[in-house]
């Protein structure tokens, strides 16, 4: 049973999904480092992809994804043809070079393109990659995925594929602009096992307007039984000054810090309880899954797309706003979908911001992945740090975290505080707290 500790949750912290976040992104870093680091891609590398979509049917309220509305088919079959421009300059550049092992698909909505345009998508991936036998992951929007869709999962040979379902509350769902029946859910979890998915990730939420325990774990009753094989608990971060789609959602009914604390504790012992194995600090897995297996055996890693089982140290992304993770560089592609189509289609790389990481950075990367990801990570030579030593100080003594040696780790206690005990590793972390919201 975790215990809260409001004084420890006060500070607003990064997700790590990278590390320098993006928040250190800067324009000192384009089109000219990628292509760098591309040449630097051994023929052995393993090396994965990833495809965004920004398109969706329809926006939830919720929503801090980068996407719009996929109103208007041109829109959708211009950026296509940018997209499969982008995978033929970059399949270019590698020359061969780099052993693909998985294409993830992700947005926004992928299904937000036809099955058609899909296919395009993918055949062009593979073979400008080399890349038949890939394992293939996609984001999917229950609401609108079709008969046409479920097919083609099966035919391109998708392993695994992740759900937006957030709540099975009805009144939720309307306060958060995202309406799904329990009976649509069903129906997509039922063909997507029929297809031969063999992975099934729910995305759910707590800290919903007008949710408590109670409606929470309603949601979970629903969702275990279903029995995906991943489920990944967020806490909603009502940030309206950022993501000004979320202004619609009424903010005087969401759950205070401690009913957060009770929910997410709530969320981990009921999952727990039912077999699932915990990864991380949002993350739960069925034994069975390879991200379980990861964990066990202390193989899970932290990227853009959450807690993984993915070895692969190069990322490419591919896309509007895809970003790309090298061991010593991110950069992030073209926001503005004009210029990234512009770009893309005359054959030009089109990363625009990003971060160099230098030796100290990757020290302190692996150390916040192994914290956060359940591994003992060695800090001795921030031991003698005073600022950390005293920023440590009352996650010791209250143990949720242990220190042996120099091997520090984040106790079973601990894990809702991890991301506050990593940010003490975050050279960067000293401005900009407003940009992140709490850990819990
Ligand atoms: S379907 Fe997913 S990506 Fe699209 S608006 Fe809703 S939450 Fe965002």
């Amino acid at each position: 049973m975790w215990s809260c500790h409001p004084d420890l949750l006060a500070r607003p912290v990064p997700r790590y999904t990278s590390y320098p976040t993006a928040a250190e992104f800067s324009a000192a870093v384009g089109s000219a480092q990628q292509e760098a680091a591309l040449a630097r891609i051994a023929p052995d590398e393993p090396v994965s992809l990833y495809a965004h979509i920004p398109f969706c049917e329809e926006i939830c309220w919720y929503c801090g994804c980068n996407t719009g509305r996929a109103n208007r088919a041109q829109r959708l079959t211009a950026y296509l043809d940018a997209l499969c421009a982008e995978v033929e300059t970059v399949a270019g550049r590698l020359g061969g070079r780099g052993q693909v092992g998985r294409i993830a698909f992700g947005g926004g909505s992928p299904n937000a393109l036809t099955p058609d345009q899909f296919m395009r998508l993918l055949g062009a991936m593979r073979r400008a990659f080399d890349a038949e036998g890939a394992d293939i992951s996609i984001e999917l929007d229950p609401r609108t995925t079709s008969a046409d869709w479920f097919a083609v999962l099966g035919r391109a040979g998708v392993t695994r594929a992740s759900l937006g379902v957030q709540t099975f509350d009805t009144a939720i769902q309307e306060a958060i602009g995202r309406v799904q029946p329990r009976e649509m859910i069903v129906e997509t979890v039922a063909a997507l096992r029929a297809q031969g998915v063999s992975s099934i990730n729910f995305d759910l939420m707590y800290g919903l307007p007008g949710q408590d325990r109670a409606l929470l774990s309603a949601t979970l009753d629903e969702t275990l039984a279903l029995a995906p094989e991943r489920i990944a608990l967020f806490g909603y971060a009502h940030v309206p000054h950022l993501l000004p789609r979320q202004r619609r959602i009424r903010a005087d009914n969401l759950p205070d810090q401690p009913e957060r604390f009770a929910m997410a504790a709530l969320g981990h012992d009921r999952l727990v309880a039912a077999g699932y194995v915990a990864v991380g600090f949002d993350h739960f897995a069925l034994p069975h899954d390879p991200l379980a297996l990861a964990s066990r055996e202390g193989r899970v890693r932290r990227n853009f797309q959450g807690f993984t089982d993915d070895q692969a140290r190069v990322l490419i992304g591919l896309g509007a706003t895809a970003i790309s993770e090298f061991p010593d560089l991110l950069v992030q592609n073209e926001k503005n979908s004009g210029r990234y189509r512009m770009g893309a289609l005359a054959g030009l790389l089109t990363g625009e911001r990003g971060v160099a990481r230098d030796r100290e950075d990757q020290r302190r990367a692996a150390i916040i992945a192994d914290l956060l990801c359940g591994r003992a990570a060695n800090v001795g030579a921030f031991l003698g740090d005073a600022t950390i030593g005293q920023g440590l100080a009352p996650f010791l003594e209250r143990g949720l975290a242990s220190l042996e040696g120099e091997q520090l780790r984040i106790t079973e206690e601990g894990r809702p505080y991890g991301r506050v005990i990593a940010v003490l590793f975050d050279r960067w972390r000293t401005q900009q707290p407003q940009r992140f919201s709490t850990a819990i």
